[in-house]
């Protein structure tokens, strides 16, 4: 494939093979950094840190790793990474690169944000998930008890690099979880892409040859939709919001399930109950629901809520989420596959409990 660049105000997003090669360069041209600190989970650091390091001169690189996975994603995380860069005498001419999937991209980036009140930091994707969706828009953060994200700021990276020849180690759960987030992306902005997606999906998962061109097509779709969203509303005052669709519910039920369930897979439950929702209002078109559950299956994706959570435990759940106005817990709906609904009430549609419950039950 032709490297792709895809521009957002502040940085760009570079989708290419091979593209780890060329972080020194992008490095040096987009911030002045004096030192690196790479922050990794243990996981992809023994795949991946080796080359990044060499690509930016071992000498100027410090590598710090975190366990893989979410529930390490917390404020502790987040103490122990800046108390361990502070020792190691980091300071302001830091630029952080954050090396992995959302987990440590949300997580390397909130250390960013809030390092020394700001350093820049460079996202190197390496999930299918975290290069189409969690790399771009400059939401980090952490988790709480409470709820997910509920800690966090708003920083832009000051580069994204995409090389998609990492995604050849990528277990095919967390390619199945990463294509949730394209049919999201289908759903709210492109009807035809969402079909395309879905009828590539069982090959991108099986990892087949033949499916290298699609899966390049889904990143560089998938991203151009993300971008595009964020460039007209970078702090989720409106159109942003329609990213959240299927993350109500989705969050309440990945929270619920103690982090056993991957981030996708709980969004992948959460499309089709919210489009259930949103077809009980008569919001969105009938049939709607039905073509988003076929999707997620498809997919290989879970489609129903998990059998151990109850609907009031799912509906309490949704209350800790950061999408509710006034105690009433917003959500973003679409109108068919395609649009989404309520661009005149700020893209947010309250929803009262008893349609919600109706729905899980
Ligand atoms: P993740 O970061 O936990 O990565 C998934 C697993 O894959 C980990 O075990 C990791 O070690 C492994 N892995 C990563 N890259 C690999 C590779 N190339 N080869 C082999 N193994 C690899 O999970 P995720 O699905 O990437 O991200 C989920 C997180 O992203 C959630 O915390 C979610 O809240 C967040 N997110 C953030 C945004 C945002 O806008 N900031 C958007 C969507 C999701």
């Amino acid at each position: 494939m032709d490297p792709v660049e895809v521009e957002l105000p502040t940085y760009r997003v570079l989708i290419a093979r091979g593209a780890l090669a060329e972080i020194g360069r992008i490095a040096a041209a987009s911030t002045r950094a004096h030192r690196y600190a790479i922050v990794s989970d243990e996981s992809v650091a023994a795949l991946y840190a080796g080359r990044v390091r060499g690509a930016l001169g071992e000498g100027r690189t410090r590598l710090y790793t975190i366990p893989a996975g979410e529930e390490h994603k917390t404020r502790a995380t987040w103490a122990t990474l800046t108390d361990s860069m502070l020792d190691d005498g980091f300071g302001r001419d830091t630029t952080i690169i954050a090396l992995g999937g959302g987990v440590v991209g949300d997580l390397a980036g909130f250390v960013a944000a809030t390092y020394m009140r700001g350093v820049p930091y460079i996202q190197v994707p390496t999930t299918l998930l975290a290069m189409i969706d969690a790399s771009i828009g400059g939401k980090t953060g952490v988790d709480t008890a409470a709820g997910k994200n509920l800690v966090g700021a708003f920083h832009q990276p000051a580069a994204v690099i995409a090389d998609l020849d990492v995604l050849r180690t990528l277990p095919p759960e967390h390619l199945r979880a990463g294509l949730a987030e394209a049919i999201k992306h289908g759903v709210i902005a492109d009807a035809a892409y969402f079909t395309d997606v879905v009828d590539a999906a069982p090959d991108i998962v099986a990892g087949s040859r033949s499916a290298a061109a699609a899966l390049e097509r889904v990143v560089v779709r998938s991203v151009s939709i993300k971008a595009d969203v964020v460039k007209r509303d970078e702090r989720e005052g409106g159109v942003r919001k329609t990213l959240n669709f299927g993350h109500t519910i989705g969050h309440a039920i990945e929270l619920r399930s103690d982090y056993t369930m991957l981030h996708g897979e709980a969004v992948a439950v959460g499309m089709v109950l919210e489009s259930r929702v949103a077809e009980r209002l008569g919001i969105a078109e009938p049939g709607t629901s039905d073509r988003v559950r076929e999707a997620i299956e498809r997919t290989g994706l879970p489609s129903a809520r998990p059998a151990n959570q109850t609907p009031d435990q799912i509906l309490a759940a949704t209350r800790g989420d950061k999408k509710a106005r006034e105690g009433v817990v917003e959500y973003a709906l679409p109108v068919r596959i395609g649009a989404m609904a309520g661009a005149e009430r700020g893209w947010g549609v309250a929803v009262a409990d008893d349609v919600v419950l109706e729905v899980l039950r």
